[in-house]
């Protein structure tokens, strides 16, 4: 068993690393104050990350994409996470957010959805959360009615990051209530400009984020815009939520080691009583302990990383890894915002803005409950 990385692998690290540490981390606080990077200075950063080949580094070579297999897309999302001047969902100055589950597309849907999103012409929304239906998505009440040539559409979804300005939406709703999430939910990629589809309320988050309520009111789909056949929405679904969950793993990697590098560098600078923090084992357990575990978490989303690329089932790893690493990050925020003392509460640092957005971590994308109840159902099913 060779728990090193392959030399091109560590490479790709180590190229991604030095790209953060001159061209982003300089300019991080800017993003800061605005959520998003200028203009100019994100093209010129879009034009570097296409000269180093990582544009769209996470979508296969026959879409035009670096075709980087799952352990090397976890190491450019770990290294890409050390800094606040990415956003901290979607790929940012390194291409589109493309969710695979495009690639269950037809060739025509391609055509008409998949290319202009590629381009950046295009945005889309994932539209799966309803207001009583969050960590339960299998209990949603969203209804599409197939009538002759479309599906109409009812019901409401709660939560939508970037419905406001998405051209298209990939919706899940039932086609089958009495088959509920075994066959009975389906996925269809929605015009957002569609009559029957209604912004309702914009929801404010700690995080900034501004995610939408909907409604759909008698919203007519063409029955071409089925993804994939009917009912088999959740399972396509949950498929992409599972490569998701590796790329939460390995953004809170990014984020945990930023911090200990920085808990450690302010430790030796700042003096108290007459001697540095970092000669205080009250400080130095706190960067001790965050480096066990943020190692403990990095063995975990490589493993499943490196399963993914041998096309095993990672499931189970998954869930550990995005749980454990999550909550490991938030962790390690809260300790080096700790050793900072006030300066670490101010928006002169972004140890604030990961303290908010790793918290929200442990609700979306599959909250920490929910990682929980599944593991628990994998244990009691292996030791019966
Ligand atoms: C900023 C933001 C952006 C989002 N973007 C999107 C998006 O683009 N598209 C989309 O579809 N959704 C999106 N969501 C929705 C998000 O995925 C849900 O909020 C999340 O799945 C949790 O659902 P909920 O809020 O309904 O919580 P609930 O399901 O009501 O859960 C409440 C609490 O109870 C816990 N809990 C639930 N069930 C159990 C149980 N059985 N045992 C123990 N504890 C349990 C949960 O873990 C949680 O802590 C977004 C949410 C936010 C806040």
């Amino acid at each position: 068993m060779d728990f090193n990385l392959p030399e091109e692998l560590q490479m790709l690290k180590d190229t991604v690393r030095k790209f953060v540490d001159k061209e982003l981390i300089p300019v991080e606080m800017h993003t800061l104050e605005n959520m998003e990077l200028k203009a100019d200075i994100r093209e010129r950063l879009e034009q570097k990350t296409k000269e180093m080949g990582l544009w769209m580094f996470d979508v296969p070579e026959e879409y035009g994409g670096a075709g980087l297999g799952s352990l090397a897309q976890v190491l450019v999302w770990e290294e890409m996470s050390r800094t606040v001047a990415l956003p901290s969902r979607g790929q940012g100055i390194f291409g589109p957010e493309i969710r695979p589950i495009l690639f269950a597309l037809n060739d025509e849907q391609k055509r008409r959805f998949l290319d202009p999103i590629l381009k950046g012409e295009k945005h889309l929304c994932f539209m799966q959360t309803e207001p009583d239906a969050g960590s339960d998505p299998a209990s949603m009440k969203t209804r599409a009615v197939r009538q002759g040539d479309y599906y109409i559409v009812n019901g409401n979804k709660r939560f939508i990051t970037g419905a406001g300005s998405a051209d298209f939406g990939q919706l899940m709703a039932v086609t089958d209530p009495a088959k509920g999430a075994h066959g009975g939910i389906s996925c269809f990629m929605v015009d957002m400009k569609a009559p029957g589809l209604k912004l309702l309320t914009k929801y404010k988050t700690m995080m900034g984020e501004e995610p939408w309520e909907i409604a759909f009111d008698d919203m007519k789909v063409p029955a071409e815009n089925l993804v994939g056949k009917e009912g088999e929405g959740f399972k396509l679904a949950q498929r992409w939520l599972g490569i998701g969950r590796l790329k939460h793993g390995a953004r809170a990697l990014g984020v945990a080691e930023r911090c200990i590098e920085m808990g450690s560098r302010y430790s030796k600078q700042r003096v108290t009583f007459g001697k540095p923090l970092s000669e205080r084992q009250g400080i130095t357990f706190k960067l001790a302990d965050s480096y066990v575990e943020l190692h403990a978490a990095r063995l975990m989303v490589y493993q499943a990383a490196w399963k993914n690329d041998q096309k095993q089932d990672i499931r189970n790893e998954a869930y550990m890894a995005k749980l454990f690493a999550d909550e490991m990050s938030f962790r390690v925020v809260d300790r080096v915002l700790q050793i900072h003392g006030g300066i670490g509460l101010t928006l002169d640092l972004p140890l604030a803005k990961w303290f908010v957005d790793q918290r929200s971590r442990m609700i979306t994308e599959g909250a920490s409950e929910v990682m929980r109840m599944v593991i628990a159902r994998e244990v009691l099913k292996k030791y019966n």
